[in-house]
């Protein structure tokens, strides 16, 4: 059986713009842990300036909080950072791969695409983040659909299946994250949105920010459209959030 916890791996915060959770997911299984994205890390909160430089924390909003990390949400539930067995990153970007340095021993899963756009030299990526040399699980696109999406499988161990949904645009190979759950599934779709509202609203405020950072703003608004049909199709079968909108907590989840 596996268990889900919403868990925020960090605070972002660029008034007027509304705080930003980096919410992310920690499987739980009888066999090991799995995190979906690493947040903002130790090393971030200790040493902020160097691993990440002054222009991109005033950017981005970056607040450093070590009990939000992920290393210390995995402890308070009792685990030790050994127990996270994987690590499935959206895309690497600094307020999602931050907390890669505190679980050396997890493999790293990202799509091809995410994984070659980070070894271009893509400059929004913080190397520092990656000098722990992380045991990376580069996921090749795979003959496999998920509601008519293209999809790739991981193997976490799991009886459950977690596939890899590319939604690309944001970055180059970014993608979502389907975890079935029983005959339902969750979508963590990243980055694809900022805020659920953009789902419903092709002017929202928030928009020319996501088109100012996207890699490839016509993927991203395909990816967009992609996810609008799933909700739209699927509500009984799919539940989908996103990293930065708080309001996507469940109502039991730890926060705070
Ligand atoms: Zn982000």
């Amino acid at each position: 059986m596996l268990n889900v916890h919403h868990l925020n791996f960090g605070t972002l915060h660029v008034p007027p713009n509304p705080r930003a959770s980096c919410h992310g997911l920690l499987l739980e299984h009888e066999t090991g842990l799995a995190l979906v994205d690493a947040g903002i890390g130790l090393q971030d909160c200790r040493r902020p300036e160097e691993r990440l430089g002054r222009a991109l924390i005033d950017a981005s909003g970056f607040q450093f909080d070590e009990s939000e990390t992920a290393i210390r949400r995995v402890e308070a539930l009792g685990y030790r950072a050994d127990d996270v067995r994987h690590i499935i990153l959206t895309h690497a970007d600094p307020d999602h791969a931050g907390g890669l340095a505190d679980f050396p021993d997890a493999d790293i899963h990202i799509s091809e695409e995410e994984y070659a756009n980070l070894l271009r030299g893509n400059p929004r990526y913080a190397p520092a983040q990656f000098e722990h040399a992380p045991r990376w699980k580069v996921h090749a696109s795979e003959a496999r659909s998920w509601f008519d999406l293209p999809a790739r499988r991981l193997d976490l161990g799991f009886d459950s299946e977690v596939l890899l949904v590319p939604l690309f645009g944001h970055t180059l190979g970014h993608c979502g994250v389907a975890v079935a759950v029983g005959d339902r599934w969750l979508l963590h779709v990243g980055d694809a949105y900022y805020l659920r509202a953009e789902l419903a609203d092709d002017h929202h405020p928030i928009s020319a920010l996501a088109a100012m950072r996207a890699d490839d703003d016509a993927m991203r608004r395909a990816s967009h459209q992609s996810l609008r049909r799933l909700a739209a199709d699927h509500p009984d079968r799919i539940a989908l959030f996103g990293y930065h909108d708080f309001g996507e907590f469940p109502a039991e989840s730890v926060v705070r």
